[in-house]
């Protein structure tokens, strides 16, 4: 039964006939359009007549960001997810709010909304390649088989069943070892600026990575099988206790996304099985569990460079050095965090200090609260 769910998967359906979620024919369970972005979540921060500014949907309207799935998956399976999640994420203070969410909720729910919103960029075409012999989709056809692992995390959800990572060479009884097939960093959040909205989405389907802000605090989650928090999970203890200015969450992003671009291959690829006892997909990578997967050899500083200013709104030109360093927002010259610059004295007084780099200026393309000072136009 649960095979056939596996290499179902692996044959992804038309979005068009089969709930993208549980995988079921709509001609034989009832369906309804739902809103990728939920309403009470666009209801919040008033997003119902802005535009993503996320690569895969640029300019499209949050509120005509739709796609059909089945009745059961919208109002029972994720509808109690949302039940759970929408009082927190709306809370005042939602970082303390979300203390006792399990991670395994965050990451499903985050999931969804990236995997929706990957199954609909799929379907489709994108119109700088209409006119070409072979018009590629929003999201193209060879970026797909990648993102079929979280494809396989939502279907075992939506089909209550779990979903576990391990290494290749794990001991024959490995339930010990068993892990979650994902990454996610949860940051505390400085609201003050009034210049940026309260809230950010963006997601990069080619590396399975996706981020979210709402208030005061900030999510980023890669679907890796756990590596990233398994390798590089130390790299961010240094901003406990720190709470972040949404350009320094911008960085932690970049630099947390551009991470899963030095990866073995090996470790990009898993094998699936079916554990009836656990009700649960295995997911077993293919790189060993003491093998360290993200390789020095395979660093770029100028891709590094192009990813922080891509996720920062900053010329990318003006982040990488002369000697290959990159510049950044988090630390000081100690390796400490460095709180960010946001007062015009602040400003000046980071600029006067040849040890500190100042993004900017910030460029109109964040989205930037209509409501705030103007200091930035
Ligand atoms: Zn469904």
């Amino acid at each position: 039964m649960s095979l056939r769910m596996i290499s179902d998967v692996l044959k992804p359906r038309d979005v068009s006939t089969h709930c993208a979620q549980c995988g079921r024919a709509f001609a034989r369970v009832p369906s309804d359009e739902e809103h990728i972005f939920p309403k009470w979540l666009q209801h919040h921060h008033n997003l119902w007549t802005r535009r993503l500014n996320i690569p895969n949907f640029i300019g499209k309207r949050y509120d005509s960001v739709k796609l059909v799935i089945c009745q059961r998956c919208n109002n029972k399976t994720y509808g109690a997810l949302e039940t759970r999640l929408s009082p927190v994420l709306t809370d005042d203070d939602s970082f303390a709010a979300a203390a006792h969410i399990d991670a395994d909720d965050l990451a499903a729910w985050l999931g969804k909304i990236f995997w929706l919103l990957i199954r609909k960029s799929h379907s489709v075409v994108d119109f700088r390649t209409r006119d070409l012999p072979e018009p590629d989709r929003i999201v193209p056809n060879d970026v797909m088989p990648g993102t079929l692992y979280l494809g396989m995390i939502q279907r075992a959800f939506a089909t209550n069943k779990g979903m576990v990572s391990c290494y290749a060479g794990d001991p024959a009884f490995p339930e010990f070892f068993y892990a979650e097939p994902y990454s996610l960093y949860r940051f505390r959040i400085d609201p003050a600026d009034s210049r940026f909205e309260a809230f950010d989405f963006f997601d990069n389907p080619a590396i399975l990575g996706v981020g979210f802000r709402t208030g005061t605090l900030g999510v980023i989650c890669l679907f890796d099988g756990g590596l990233h928090r398994r390798f590089r999970g130390q790299m961010w203890d240094f901003l406990a206790g720190h709470a972040l200015h949404p350009v320094q969450f911008a960085e932690v992003a970049a630099r947390t996304f551009y991470d899963n671009t030095v990866l073995h291959d090996d470790a990009m690829r898993v094998t699936y099985y079916w554990n009836k006892e656990l009700n649960a997909v295995v997911s077993q990578l293919h790189t060993r569990r003491n093998f360290d997967p993200y390789l020095a050899e395979k660093h770029d500083p100028a891709r590094l460079a192009a990813f922080i200013g891509r996720h920062t709104f900053s010329d990318p030109k003006q982040i990488l050095q002369a000697d290959g360093r990159t510049v950044s927002c988090l630390r000081d010259k100690n390796g400490d965090f460095l709180p960010f610059a946001v007062t015009e004295e602040e400003i000046k007084a980071a600029r006067a200090d040849p040890d500190q780099i100042v993004f900017g200026p910030l460029d109109t393309d964040w989205r930037t609260n209509p409501d705030g000072n103007e200091s930035n136009q």
